[in-house]
C-alpha cells in the first residue's frame, strides 16, 4: 500500500518541507526558525522479554520534539513500520497540533516495532509493561514531563498496563494517573475518549461545512447529507468518524479500506455491519453487502465527494496522487499525503483539511482527561445537580404560568425533559472538543481567507501553530 517512490521524502521530511513553506512566510529571528524545527531527542530502546521458552528482543523509541511546553504529549504506536525519521515526524506533528488546539504540551511520540496480531494478550502485557519500564525511568512517561496516549495498534488495555507500570514505580506519586491519557474509565480514563478522535473529525467537516466560502473552494455545496464519502483505515478513528458521520450526519459511506483489500458500495455500506466482520474475520473481505477488491488502493481514486485517510502516512503519493478524485481530502491520519502529492493535490485546487487540525480531537480529549486526574474528581460531579435544580425552577415557573393563563400553551415533553439534564462527564467533554474543533478551524481559516501569500489550509495551520510555539520561546527569553 505505501508506495513511495524514490524521489518522495521521507516522512520527517515531509513534515519540514510543509514547515518550510509556512516559515517562508514569517518573520521569526535568526535561529528561531531551526530551533522549533528540529526534534530535540529521540531516546531509543532495546529490551529483551521472556516469551514461549526465549528470551525477544524488541526496538522501541520515544522522540520528544519540542519542550516550549511540558508535559509533551503524544501517543504510542506499536507497528512493524515503526522507525526513528517516523516517529521523529510525528513527534513534530504533535508540537504543531497541541499549540493549534491549545493543549498546553509540547510534542512528543513513541512507538514499538512489533505486530501486535502475533502476541496475545499476556504476551502484549509483558512486552508493554517492560517497554513502560524502560520509559518510565528516564522520565519519559511521566505526569510533569512526559505523557503517552493511544495510537495505531494501541489502545485503553495497554494504557491501562501502562499507567499501573508506572504507579508501582512510583508509589508515592499522588498525580501518577496523570501519567497517561487514553486509560479505560474505571482506571482513571475520561468518558469521550476513545472516540475523540473520529469525533473530532465529524465536528471538523461539520464547521467546513458551515462555511459556504469554503465548500465554494472544493466545489462543494449544502450539508454534510447524502455526501458520498470513502476512508480508508477502519481502526479507532476511521471507524468512529465514518459511523457518526453515517448515522449523525446522513453520509453516504461508499468505500472502506482495509489490509486486506476493499469494500464499495455506491449505495452506501453500513459501517456498524464491515466493523463487526472486521473483527470476527480479521479483514474485510467476504463482507456480503459491498463489492470487494484486493487492490484496496485503487478505492481512493473512485470518485466520491469525502476522502478519509484514516490508516498510515504515506498512503497520498507522487504514484497516485493526479488520479485521486475527492475534493475534499480530510487527513484522519497522521501524514497520509506527501509533500510532493501535497503539491500536486493543491495545484489541482483539492482542498485538503491538514492533518494537525482534523485529528486533534484525540490530545483535546487526553488534555481533558490530564486535568481530570489532577484534579482528582470527576467532570460534572459538582455542578450537575445543583444546574438540574436551577432548570427545574425555570420550568416549574413555566409551569405556573401556564396553569395561570389556562394552559394556552404548554411545554413540549421532549424540551422540559433535554432541558431539565444536567450535564455529565460525557457531555462536558463533547462541548469542549466541539468548541476547540470550532475555534481551531476559525483560527486557520482567518489565515486562509485573510492572506493573499496562503491559499491552503495546512499552511495557514502551521503558520498559527508555529506562531504559537515562537511565542512560547520568547516568552522563555529564547
Ligand atoms: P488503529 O490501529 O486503531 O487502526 C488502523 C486501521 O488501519 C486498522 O483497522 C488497520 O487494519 C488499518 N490498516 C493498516 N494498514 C492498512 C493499509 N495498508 N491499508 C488500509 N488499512 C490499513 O489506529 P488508529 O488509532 O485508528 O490510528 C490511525 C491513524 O490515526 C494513525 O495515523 C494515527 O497516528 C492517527 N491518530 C490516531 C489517534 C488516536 O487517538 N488513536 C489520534 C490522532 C491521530
Amino acid at each position: 500500500m505505501n508506495t513511495m517512490t524514490r524521489t518522495e521524502p521521507s516522512f520527517r521530511e515531509s513534515v519540514d518541507l510543509m514547515f518550510n513553506r509556512a516559515v517562508a512566510l514569517m518573520d521569526l529571528a535568526p535561529g528561531l526558525e531551526e530551533k522549533i524545527r528540529v526534534c530535540n531527542a529521540t531516546y531509543t530502546v532495546r529490551f529483551g522479554v521472556r516469551l514461549r521458552g526465549g528470551i525477544q528482543t524488541f526496538t522501541g523509541y520515544r522522540s520528544v520534539h519540542s519542550e516550549h511546553m511540558e508535559p509533551v504529549k503524544g501517543g504510542i504506536r506499536y507497528a512493524m513500520g515503526v522507525n526513528q525519521d517516523e516517529v521523529e515526524a510525528l513527534a513534530a506533528l504533535m508540537t504543531y497540533k497541541c499549540a493549534l488546539v491549545e493543549a498546553p504540551f509540547g510534542g512528543s511520540k513513541g512507538g514499538l516495532r512489533i505486530d501486535p496480531l502475533q502476541y496475545d494478550e499476556h504476551e502484549l502485557e509483558l512486552i508493554t509493561r517492560r517497554f513502560a519500564y524502560e520509559l518510565a525511568k528516564r522520565d519519559l512517561i511521566d505526569p510533569a514531563q512526559n505523557v503517552p496516549a493511544p495510537d495505531m495498534g494501541t489502545g485503553e488495555r495497554e494504557m491501562a498496563w501502562i499507567a499501573d507500570q508506572y504507579a508501582r514505580m512510583n508509589t508515592t506519586d499522588i498525580n501518577a494517573r496523570a501519567c497517561v491519557t487514553g486509560k479505560p474509565l474505571n482506571a482513571g480514563g475520561i468518558a469521550g475518549r476513545v472516540e475523540a478522535t473520529g469525533r473530532g473529525v465529524q465536528y471538523a467537516l461539520r464547521e467546513f461545512f458551515r462555511h459556504e466560502e469554503d465548500k465554494a473552494k472544493a466545489g462543494l455545496s449544502g450539508t454534510l447529507d447524502g455526501k458520498r464519502v470513502i476512508v480508508q483505515g477502519l481502526g479507532n478513528v476511521g471507524y468512529h468518524a465514518a459511523k457518526f458521520l453515517q448515522e449523525e450526519d446522513g453520509a453516504i459511506i461508499t468505500g472502506i479500506i482495509e489490509r486486506d483489500g476493499a469494500l464499495f458500495n455506491p449505495k452506501g455500506i453500513d459501517v456498524e455491519a464491515v466493523r463487526a466482520w472486521l473483527v470476527r474475520h480479521g479483514g474485510v473481505a467476504g463482507f456480503p453487502d459491498a463489492a470487494h477488491t484486493a487492490e484496496g488502493g485503487a478505492v481512493m481514486e473512485e470518485d466520491c465527494d469525502i476522502l478519509i485517510p484514516a490508516a498510515l502516512e504515506g498512503v497520498i503519493n507522487l504514484s497516485n496522487a493526479e488520479r485521486i478524485k475527492a475534493p475534499l481530502i480530510i487527513e484522519a491520519a497522521n501524514g497520509p499525503i506527501t509533500a510532493g502529492a501535497d503539491d500536486v493535490l493543491r495545484g489541482r485546487g483539492t482542498v485538503i483539511i491538514p492533518d494537525m487540525y482534523a485529528n486533534a480531537g484525540g490530545v483535546t480529549v487526553s488534555y481533558f482527561e490530564w486535568v481530570k486526574n489532577l484534579s482528582h474528581i470527576r467532570f460534572g460531579r459538582m455542578q450537575r445537580r445543583q444546574e438540574e435544580a436551577r432548570h427545574e425552577l425555570v420550568v416549574n415557573e413555566l409551569e405556573r404560568i401556564s396553569d395561570a393563563l389556562g394552559k394556552a400553551w404548554t411545554l413540549d415533553p421532549t424540551f422540559k425533559e433535554k432541558y431539565l439534564r444536567g450535564a455529565g462527564e460525557l457531555e462536558l467533554v463533547r462541548s469542549g472538543l466541539d468548541d476547540t474543533m470550532r475555534s481551531a478551524y476559525q483560527s486557520m481559516r482567518e489565515v486562509w481567507h485573510g492572506r493573499d501569500d496562503v491559499d491552503d489550509l495546512r499552511t495557514a495551520a502551521y503558520l498559527v501553530s508555529i506562531d504559537k510555539v515562537a511565542s512560547s520561546y520568547r516568552a522563555k527569553g529564547l
